[in-house]
């Protein structure tokens, strides 16, 4: 099944959710930044994260999860727009921790302690920026924490990752529910009882069941129309031209050191790991230099 996620409205407008299959994309991005078991888990399950709160976006709007905790990961990045390119990141790949109770320990290699950050570019001066500390630190509670407490949107959020026998990503997605606000609320009592039936998202997503399916057993009884279906890729948007703007913003000491001490720049996008290389000449064309 290729990458990809659905969004749907209940009919009376009281609902809306989305579900993703972002497997394919995943095991890409755990390649790229070679990242052990629990850290591929951690790293998938916020990537399928954002590709859920990323179906809300429109048009050139774009969105980064961030997650710094005190766990040896350190810091977990996502980003995403409203055309299903996701990149992610991890700041130290090998979280080194033995399962517990037969389970990754995503919430041991996050840390318990720290923070969710939301950083939405809505095509505004400034981007929005919102924060949560931590809640469980298993990553889809913490969304939830932040969408329901930050955004007051009450939602429930399920994340799943599967790894095969090489620790690769076999499966990876989620799903979203939201009440919307100001709705109907006489269907929330269903949902709610929908949702602890529902099998976890690990299952559903090992069964193979795609967003759609995984939606219809989510809103059995509920009747709803679909919004959006959008195929979902990775796809890094970084270029020469944005690294040679980064070495325009630094400090002209800064500079002269790269050009003594390293005869010219090797800069490694944290994304895609393709490195761009400034010779020491290009270094001293930059505009702080000439004074
Ligand atoms: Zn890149």
């Amino acid at each position: 099944m290729n990458d990809h996620l659905v969004r749907i409205l209940s009919n009376d407008g009281s609902l809306r959710a989305v579900a993703a299959v972002t497997s394919g994309l995943t095991r890409t991005i755990c390649r790229l930044q070679g990242t052990d078991p629990t850290a591929s888990v951690a790293l998938g399950r916020l990537v399928a994260g954002t590709a859920l709160l990323g179906a809300l976006l429109k048009g050139n709007q774009r969105l980064a999860l961030m997650i710094e905790g005190n766990g040896p990961l350190q810091r977990l990045h996502s980003e995403t727009d409203a055309y299903g390119q996701l990149r992610g990141s991890v700041k130290n790949p090998l979280a080194a921790l033995p399962p517990k109770a037969d389970r990754f320990d995503v919430a041991g290699a996050v840390g318990k302690a720290g923070f969710l950050h939301v950083i939405k570019d809505l095509g505004m001066k400034e981007p929005y920026r919102g924060m949560v500390q931590l809640y469980t630190s298993e990553i889809a509670e913490d969304l939830a924490y932040y969408l329901t407490t930050s955004e007051q949107i009450p939602s429930t959020v399920g994340l799943g990752v599967t790894l095969d026998e090489n620790f690769a990503i076999a499966t990876a997605g989620g799903f979203l529910v939201q009440a919307m606000p100001g709705g109907d609320e006489s269907l929330i009592p269903l949902l709610e009882e929908r949702l602890q039936q529902l099998p976890p998202a690990t299952s559903l997503l090992s069964e193979g069941k795609t967003p759609l399916q995984i939606l219809e057993q989510l809103f059995a009884g509920i009747p709803f129309s679909v919004q959006m279906e959008t195929p979902l890729e990775f796809r890094c948007n970084c270029s020469r031209p944005q690294v040679a703007a980064m070495l325009r913003g630094l400090g002209a000491d800064e500079v002269r050191a790269m050009i003594e001490e390293d005869q010219g720049a090797e800069v490694t996008c944290e994304f895609c790991k393709q490195s761009y290389a400034f010779t020491a000449e290009e270094l001293a064309a930059l505009p702080q230099l000439k004074s």
